[in-house]
């Protein structure tokens, strides 16, 4: 077992070269007469420590704006640079791994392992980059208490209600630390007590881990809590 595994990486500062930056990026998906344009010639930086929210109605891109961001779809058109590696310029293998390290993704929906526990669920992702440390356990016995979700700790995704299991997904996440954390529609599932501490918790931690923080989301009352916002219409960003 390595050292302290979750030490942030060293904040750059002001000028600090873009955690992500998505230049012209273009997806198409579906093939023939279905052919939709998910994302149209979309141009993005987000910066350390930033947290930006962007809003658009159902269909509007959002969650392909993430898929692109976090290497999970290939762009048709344009590239995408995560922590200063083109995404599309690595083979898969490097890709996936390049994914754990720096990229923190929350889903709408979760996507929890059925067979984990809520704190399992929180150990896994160190487990998977083989720094499975006391300081990654302790991390995540933080986090889950972050989220109001130490009483669930022992329970399995079967076990907990849509909204736990989207707490869960958040502190998932922000297990690692990573420089980029793309989170989908946090709040869907939440009452709006819930929702405040949520969004506020992402705000906290975007800032004290200079993390670059994208938030996609149609809920507007929770827009105060971002640095910048943007929308997105038709796959188109403004
Ligand atoms: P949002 O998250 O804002 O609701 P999405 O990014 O999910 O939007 O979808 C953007 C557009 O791409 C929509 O028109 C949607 O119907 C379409 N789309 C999403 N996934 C697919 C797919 N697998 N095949 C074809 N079209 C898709
Ligand atoms: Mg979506």
């Amino acid at each position: 077992m390595t050292g302290p595994a979750l030490t942030p990486a060293p904040s750059s500062g002001t000028g600090a070269s873009p955690a992500l930056r998505l230049t012209d990026v273009t997806l198409q998906l579906g093939s023939g007469e279905q052919r939709v344009t998910a994302l149209d010639q979309v141009t993005l930086t987000v910066s350390p420590g930033e947290f930006l929210a962007v809003t658009g109605p159902s269909g509007s891109g959002k969650s392909s704006l993430l898929a692109v961001a976090g290497g999970l779809q290939t762009p048709t058109q344009g590239t995408v640079h995560v922590a200063g590696a083109d995404l599309s310029g690595l083979s898969e293998r490097r890709r996936t791994a390049h994914r754990r390290r720096h990229i923190g993704y929350v889903f709408q929906h979760a996507n929890l392992l059925a067979s984990l526990t809520a704190l399992e669920q929180l150990l896994l992702p160190a487990h998977l980059s083989g720094r499975l440390s006391a300081a990654a356990r302790s991390r995540a016995t933080e986090l889950l208490e972050a989220v109001g979700m130490t009483h669930r700790a022992d329970r399995r995704p079967d076990q907990l209600s849509g909204g736990e299991r989207q707490r869960v997904g958040l502190a998932r996440a922000l297990v690692m630390a990573p420089e980029v954390l793309l989170v989908d529609e946090p709040t869907s599932a939440l009452d709006r007590a819930r929702a405040r501490d949520v969004v506020n918790l992402l705000a906290e931690q975007t800032r004290a881990r200079t993390t670059a923080t994208v938030m996609v989301t149609h809920d507007t009352e929770i827009l105060d809590a971002a640095d910048r916002v943007l929308s997105l219409r038709d796959g188109r960003l403004t």
